[in-house]
């Protein structure tokens, strides 16, 4: 039998048949609720109780609810989880019959999140897009948040692998790719697919022509039919079509080319661990961790981008060791600075709150108390002003701005728009006049009793106030008689009759819409003040960008002066001479008592290859990748630690080391291992610095030897090759190679035995190393004693016989003793004196072995 469904229901099915990949929350009264499979999504991912509703005769569809204050919360638990959600509204005034209009009013995707609990304060939240043509790469990505948006092409034979760098370069919190593209990736990425139709080019190019008001995109930089157009386009399709109101936050498009920047494909990033660490994904342990002293969140955000896209031009890098400097030398300054800074809110993001009219008041005085501070600032920076920043940035003191927040917004306003009090006294003089004459009205009313009283000589009146009647004066029944004519009997009780009058409720009239009317008049007032503020828009973006780029040189220099680094001299020519160069990050973790041994990392003329031999754990990892960060951090702008240091430009950084990635996941740690390298043959150059840590390390020992020869051999010898590199290894063999190659150094991290005992002095020497000592670092991870004696044992034979130039065949097999003759329980056991213990110390011993054996 096909029943009739609900009106509400029918309302409900068809706007979700809109949005059929999309959770909808449709907003019912204090609710948002979910139906059918939507709801039973929502009730698992949420643990929401799911219950059911009635929306047609006899039929019951699931159902689960979510109260409207909490969305914040609920919402981004399922953005986490990969979801997208619709958010239906009851739009407009509640119809007097049936049901309140309702409509999508926005799709919360993890790129188009603007709730300010949503996000986080140090990082962008990118949404971008990407559309690939034969070699061609169109690249575009937009912060809604803060109105960045930008494009790119790139040029690629090896799509995959640039489109990649570039996502892990930027991050993006959601990425948009249309239906046939497969990008290879772990998984980990959001992606949405957007139809082919949506990247269609003339499609795109006349969206970004009417979005931005211009006949042509020359202006931007961008030549028509560049497929760059075609993800920009993508981007404001997407955002029409779940965002609207963020639109006009993107007012701009600047075009980047990444060969403006040192080119680092996703393994370098990842290996030299410069936003997040290789275990725990975390910033702190990273090198962003560790330079990271900014105090602003536009700060924050924007030290991550210098970060993540090192520098490849003289001037520009100088230009910033310049600012550095200056802030250096001046230490009062930059503590000024730096103090005043950090009470600034993320102005970047308020404007565009503000602009988006997602503004709530107390966005208003964050603003305004972060203005304040402008003109102090601008005193401390104006001797310095000129070295500081190139001249596209500024600090504006935007002194209308504020003039208008001060006198507009009231000292202490509440934190939403639903309360009143958001205006200060003396703006509008409508809204005086409301105030004025409420109050007048209150205190007329709390006078009225006692004029009353006396002016009818009738001791028992009384003047109160209850919702049915609103106020009214009370007579007891005794004296009601005495009630002067212009009392209008209201109601009788059995003890009292109570009266109104005319006047007093004109009064009451005054006191009761009081409320309303504020309310009104604040609302209208302070979106009337966002737009007026929204004017400087521009101008205040402006000097929130230039906040940033302040906090981010006074971060420079605060960790320049305080861990000693030195401003690196940068040439063009092929030189890496850094003299007591340290590893920033480990200098800093390492365990206390300990410090960090400084090492030289001298390219002497006519050397190409440096080959590093030495035990493991005795610090060449450390080594090579303290020579690519000071390499990175130079390239930054920022001062680096060393005693001195000389860096020729370096137009990549290519890394190979240890065996991790499980972007690859399904390939063998070999085939990682020689993907990696062919990478790097292919496509270093000669201004390319190269890191090489134990290639061939996945496969058999000889075959690992000979792939690792004869990548040496080939860096050197290729014409367009001959980059600089620091190959670590451990296979003895190749030091022989310095023999044959003219550009080829050995070193070797220096030990000395004392006692029996090996310690690694972490310094690194001219010279190939003699032993390996892997013995050595079993027995410090905790090897049991007999396995350590019994490895030696096979070790000495093993040298003697192939000195002797006999078979390893007839190494005796030991067996190793089931009770090892050095037991620690068994130590313990024997030193322990039973007579001298309580019964409850022996069980605590017992309960402490039982925990360690
Ligand atoms: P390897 O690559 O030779 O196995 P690592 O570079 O991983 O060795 O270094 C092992 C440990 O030695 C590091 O975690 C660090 O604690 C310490 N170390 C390395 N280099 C130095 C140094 N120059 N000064 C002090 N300690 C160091």
């Amino acid at each position: 039998m096909n029943e009739e469904p609900t009106p509400i229901r029918q309302q409900y099915l068809e706007i979700k048949k809109n949005y059929p990949d999309t959770i909808l929350f449709f907003r019912l009264g204090d609710f948002y609720e979910t139906f059918d499979e939507d709801a039973r999504t929502a009730s698992r991912e949420l643990d929401l109780v799911l219950t059911s509703r009635n929306v047609a005769k006899g039929i019951r569809v699931p159902m689960a609810g979510i109260p409207y204050h909490a969305v914040e919360n609920y919402l981004s638990r399922l953005i986490e989880k990969g979801y997208h959600v619709a958010i239906c509204e009851q739009t407009g005034e509640q119809p007097s019959k049936g049901l309140f209009n309702r409509e999508v009013v926005r799709i919360v995707t993890p790129g188009t999140l603007i709730e300010p609990g949503l996000l986080k304060n140090d990082t962008n939240n990118y949404l971008f897009a990407a559309f690939v043509e034969g070699e061609k790469i169109g690249i575009s990505y937009a912060d809604i948040t803060t109105g960045e948006f930008a494009v790119t092409q790139i040029q690629s034979t090896n799509i995959q692998s640039d489109l990649f760098a570039e996502i892990v370069r930027l991050h993006p919190a959601e990425i948009l790719l249309p239906e046939h593209f497969e990008l290879e990736e772990n998984g980990t990425l959001h992606i949405t697919r957007q139809p082919n139709s949506a990247f269609e080019p003339i499609r795109c190019f006349d969206l970004l022509k009417e979005h931005f008001q211009v006949t042509t995109l020359d202006g931007f930089g961008i030549p028509e039919n560049s497929i760059e157009i075609r993800a920009a386009g993508c981007i404001l399709q997407y955002l029409q079509k779940n965002q609207p109101s963020s639109l006009k936050l993107l007012n701009a498009i600047s075009v980047y080319s990444i060969n403006e920047f040192m080119v680092l494909d996703s393994s370098t990033r990842r290996n030299l661990e410069l936003v997040e660490t290789l275990r725990s994904y975390d910033t702190r342990g990273s090198l962003l961790g560790i330079m990271d002293f900014t105090v602003t969140p536009m700060g924050k955000r924007l030290m991550r981008q210098w970060v993540s896209k090192p520098l490849i031009n003289k001037k520009a890098i100088q230009k910033r060791q310049d600012a550095i400097e200056i802030l250096i030398k001046n230490g009062m300054t930059r503590a000024e600075l730096r103090q005043q800074l950090k009470e600034l809110n993320d102005i970047e993001r308020l404007i565009n709150r503000i602009s988006s009219n997602m503004a709530q008041p107390r966005d208003l005085t964050a603003l305004r108390s972060s203005l304040q501070i402008l003109p102090e600032i601008i005193r401390l920076i104006e001797p310095i002003q000129s070295v500081l920043f190139s001249p596209e940035y500024r600090i504006l003191p935007l002194n209308e701005v504020l003039a208008i927040l001060q006198t507009a917004i009231a000292e202490d306003p509440p934190a939403t728009l639903m309360n009143t009090g958001i205006i200060r006294k003396g703006y509008s003089s409508e809204l005086d006049q409301v105030h004025y004459e409420s109050s007048h009205a209150r205190e007329w009313m709390a006078n009225l009793e006692n004029v009353e009283k006396e002016r009818t000589g009738i001791k028992t009146l009384k003047v109160s106030f209850n919702k049915v009647f609103g106020y009214y004066i009370e007579i007891s029944r005794g004296n009601a008689d005495q009630a002067p004519p212009e009392y209008i009997r209201k109601q009788t009780l059995v003890n009292a009759e109570r009266f109104i009058t005319p006047e007093m409720k004109e009064y009451e009239t005054l006191v009761l819409n009081a409320e309303d009317r504020i309310h009104e008049i604040e609302n209208r007032l302070f979106f009337q003040i966002c737009s007026e503020i929204n004017q400087f828009s521009a101008e205040i973006l402006l000097t929130a960008r230039s906040l940033a780029v302040l906090d981010v040189l006074l971060s420079m220099a605060e960790i320049a002066a305080v861990n000693g680094y030195v401003r690196p001299e940068i040439s063009e020519d092929q030189i890496i001479d850094i003299v007591g160069g340290r590893h920033p990050v480990v200098e800093q973790t390492l365990e206390k008592g300990k410090s960090f041994i400084p090492n030289d990392i001298r390219f002497e003329n006519g050397e190409i290859i440096r080959i590093v031999t030495g035990p493991n754990m005795s610090g060449k990892s450390t080594f090579l990748r303290q020579a690519a960060i000071i390499v990175l951090m130079s390239q930054m702008g920022s001062f680096v630690p060393a005693e001195k240091a000389r860096i020729g430009l370096v137009d990549r950084i290519f890394t190979r080391i240890g065996a991790q990635d499980e972007i690859h996941a399904g390939l063998s740690t070999f085939m990682v291992e020689m993907v990696e390298t062919a990478n790097i043959l292919h496509n270093a150059t000669s201004k390319s610095l190269l890191i090489l840590d134990e290639i061939g390390r996945g496969t058999s020992t000889y075959d690992g030897l000979s792939i690792a020869w004869a990548v040496i051999e080939y860096i050197h010898n290729a014409p367009r090759l001959r980059a600089r590199t620091i190959f670590a290894t451990h296979f003895h063999e190749l030091t022989k190679l310095s023999e044959s190659l003219p550009g080829i150094r050995n070193y070797n991290v220096a030990v000395t035995e004392q006692g029996g005992e090996v310690i690694f002095l972490h310094k690194i020497v001219p010279g190939a190393a003699d032993r390996s000592y892997g013995i050595h670092v079993g027995q410090i991870a905790g090897l049991p004693k007999p396995v350590i004696s019994r490895a030696n044992e096979i070790l000495t034979k093993l040298e003697t016989e192939s000195k002797n130039g006999s078979k390893n065949e007839n190494i005796p097999i030991s067996q190793l003793a089931l009770f090892p003759e050095t037991n620690p329980l068994l130590e313990s056991l024997q030193k322990l004196d039973i007579n001298s213990i309580s019964p409850i110390e022996a069980i605590n011993i017992l309960y402490e072995w039982k925990k360690r054996f």
